[in-house]
């Protein structure tokens, strides 16, 4: 896929991504080659596949109406997917960036200033122990590629105000991992899911994004420590 490719189908899904917005990922592109060959960033490192896979991917899974002037937490962000891909697209909304690897949150940092990105802010440490004032205070939490959806919404429920919205990244198991984890939506406070389903077009990426409203307040003992929520999902 090029960048031509990836705006005229974004749009089609009423997603408007401007020349200088696909400069700038052209940009992000080539310090993730480049920072790749010393770290292992990410499996994925032609033009073509970073472009569809990454960039395209994630802003399938963005909601323009809904991305404007948010606080958006990314869990696990890893290279940057979704939080930093959306970070580019959105300059309107703020962006926390969360990661447990040093180096990745080095590499996000050097992106933000290499784009003078002011909307975005690195944390480099564990979702499930960030500082309390935290709690609540994000109007979109996501992630993509992180863990299974129970313990991913235990992790990051706590984050979201009521009134906002969970947006997990899924592929093809998404659905089922959803049915997985009524008792869990039910428990910490989260409403009905949209399902949004899209292919990547050039490969066999089938796509589930599920959008989860937060309804109620969840109770202060989650999330529990990272050790039972894996052993006892929700
Ligand atoms: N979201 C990115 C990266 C996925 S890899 C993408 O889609 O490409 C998963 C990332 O989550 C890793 O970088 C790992 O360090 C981070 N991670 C996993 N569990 C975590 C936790 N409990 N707290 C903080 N980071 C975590």
């Amino acid at each position: 896929m090029n960048y031509g490719e990836m705006t005229s189908l974004l749009k089609q899904r009423g997603i408007e991504i401007s020349n200088e917005t696909c400069v700038k990922f052209d940009q992000y592109l080539h310090l993730l080659v480049e920072w790749n060959e010393k770290f292992n960033l990410t499996s994925i490192t032609s033009e073509g596949e970073v472009i569809e896979k990454h960039f395209y991917d994630c802003l399938l899974a963005s909601d323009p109406t809904l991305m404007v002037n948010q606080n958006v937490a990314d869990l696990g962000s890893g290279a940057g997917f979704p939080g930093l891909v959306w970070a580019i697209a959105y300059p309107t909304c703020q962006f926390t960036l969360i990661d447990a690897t040093k180096k990745k949150c080095s590499f996000l940092e050097e992106v933000a200033k290499a784009l003078n990105l002011d909307n975005v802010k690195v944390i480099n440490g564990r979702i499930e122990q960030l500082p309390p004032e935290l709690r609540e205070s994000f109007d979109i939490v996501t992630a993509r590629a992180v863990a299974e959806l129970r313990i991913l919404l235990e992790l990051g429920t706590p984050l979201l105000k009521i009134g906002g919205t969970f947006i997990a990244m899924k592929g093809s198991q998404g659905e089922e991992e959803l049915q997985k984890a009524t008792h869990a939506c039910r428990v910490l406070g989260l409403g009905e899911a949209k399902i949004l389903h899209s292919e990547l077009p050039n490969s066999d990426g089938k796509r589930i994004n599920l959008y989860l409203p937060k309804i109620k307040k969840t109770e202060k003992r989650y999330p529990r420590n990272y050790a039972d929520i894996k052993k006892k999902p929700l």
